[in-house]
């Protein structure tokens, strides 16, 4: 039997600097704890466990944070 690449979807959460004012609203909403302050900035720390559930782009004041969902082929 020959086997072919096997697509999964993953999450991919993008936060745009210049738009983020600390508010924290991300860290928490996140239920998972993707999301970490480093000082007056929310970042992007354990992607790999989203799972897609939107509300820190739904809480986000400033639409700073856009998860999107993409196709890996390994
Ligand atoms: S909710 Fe938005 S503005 Fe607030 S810390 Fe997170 S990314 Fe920044
Ligand atoms: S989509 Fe949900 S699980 Fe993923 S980072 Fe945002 S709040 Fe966390």
């Amino acid at each position: 039997m020959l086997i072919g690449p096997s697509p999964t979807l993953e999450m991919e959460i993008y936060i745009d600097k210049l738009f983020c004012n600390g508010c924290a609203n991300c860290i928490h909403q996140c239920t998972m704890g993707v999301f970490k302050m480093d000082g007056n900035q929310a970042l992007v720390d354990n992607e790999y466990i989203c799972v897609g559930c939107f509300k820190c782009q739904s809480f986000c004041p400033t639409n700073a944070i856009q998860p999107r969902i993409v196709m890996r082929v390994s």
